[in-house]
């Protein structure tokens, strides 16, 4: 969730860091691809595997207008909103309407008709157009011990619809200190809920956790890093795709983040976990230097399933700056194989979605 709206930006030097390592494996040829936007001879050029159709007042991109930016260069796309509603408190901006949250000291809170907006979007569309999307559910809080029970009624009534959960986020600069109610925490119960949860039904997880706090102190203990990884390890039949392989607007990466990402895909008991280069903020580092970006590639190419493309836009008004992201990362595409390219840019996301869609469909038939 990142973002968005307002210029996100950031971070600094990707320097070792940032990214990650995967594994997807040689996707099948676009086995669930679309059947009615005709897809280009070549087929798509990618898929994006990160992507918000609403801002934080719940408003953004008519999903037909957006098929039309997604035009026939993006194939199938992870489609959610933002969990989270950013209020306007007359009593601290007056009549001045906030529509992101750094406009404001007024708090974000759950939105859970998030879930119906996204779902209803999808039902409106053609059976060929809805094999373009995976839909997530976001609208639930992850402090709260209820919060499987909502995706769960959300699977009930949406049947057929919905392939994951996230973007949802447990510590983001400057997001999870204003959300109204008890401060989320990877070490919270209920968040293990809901990643069993997602685990037995087959679902993916989009989870943004920042790598670090934004300004930490020379030395400062990076004590997010052991938590999530213990998180991580506590449900190893969880899909989990790490956003932005944790750097954010202000939150550079972290000391040998590459070495840490290049430890975390080698880990047999992290195999289950995936890492998303979407935002621009995070490509701002891998083209940092010329190094950066070869020691990112070097590290993608030795383990190219891990791996996925996305956008993190949201709300795009136009296909430019829908794809900004894409075309930054060109010095990077430029030094994957082309085996890897193809799998950063499709085949991982075929491979893990296609899977989705079959298990939550499965579940829901044997549960609901
Ligand atoms: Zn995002």
């Amino acid at each position: 969730m990142t973002h968005v709206t307002a210029g996100r930006h950031g971070l600094a030097t990707l320097a070792a860091g940032v990214l990650l390592a995967g594994a997807l494996l040689a996707a099948g040829p676009a086995a669930a691809q679309s059947k009615s936007a005709p897809a280009p001879a070549g087929g798509y050029e990618m898929h994006d595997g990160h992507f918000h159709l609403t801002n934080y007042i719940q408003e953004g991109t008519d999903i037909r207008e957006f098929l039309k930016l997604m035009g026939n260069r993006v194939g199938r796309v992870a489609l959610f909103g933002i969990p989270l509603q950013q209020m306007w408190a007359h009593e601290n901006t007056g009549d001045f309407a906030p529509t992101y949250y750094l406009q404001t000291d007024a708090p974000l809170y759950y939105y859970s008709f998030t879930d119906a907006w996204i779902a209803m979007a999808y039902k409106s569309l053609s059976p060929a157009e809805q094999a373009r999307f995976d839909p997530m559910i976001t609208g639930f809080n992850p402090a709260d011990m209820y919060a499987a029970d909502h995706i769960r009624r959300v699977l009930k009534t949406f049947p057929g619809v919905f392939s994951g959960i996230g973007e949802f986020t447990i510590h983001k600069e400057f997001v999870s200190s204003k959300i109204a109610g008890e401060t989320a925490s990877l070490m919270n119960p209920a968040l293990d809920r809901v990643l069993d949860f997602a685990g037995q039904v087959g679902l993916v997880v989009i989870l943004h956790n920042d790598v670090d706090m934004p300004f930490p102190k020379a030395g400062q203990d990076p004590y997010l890093v052991p938590q999530l990884r213990d998180l991580l390890k506590r449900h190893p039949k969880t899909t989990v795709i790490w956003a932005h392989v944790g750097v954010g607007r202000v939150v550079q990466p972290v000391k040998d983040h590459l070495g840490m990402i290049g430890r975390a895909a080698a880990a047999p008991e992290l195999s289950h976990v995936y890492f998303d280069i979407s935002w621009d903020q995070v490509a701002k580092y891998v083209i940092s230097s010329p190094e950066a970006t070869q020691a990112t590639a070097d590290l993608i190419n030795r383990y190219p399933d891990r791996f996925l493309f996305g956008t993190d836009e949201v709300a795009p008004k136009d296909q430019v700056g829908y794809l900004k992201i894409y075309d930054m990362y060109a010095p990077l595409f430029a030094k994957l194989t082309p085996e890897t390219k193809q799998k950063v840019l499709k085949g991982n996301y075929e491979r893990l979605f296609d899977k989705a869609r079959r298990d939550v469909r499965a579940w829901e038939k044997a549960n609901l």
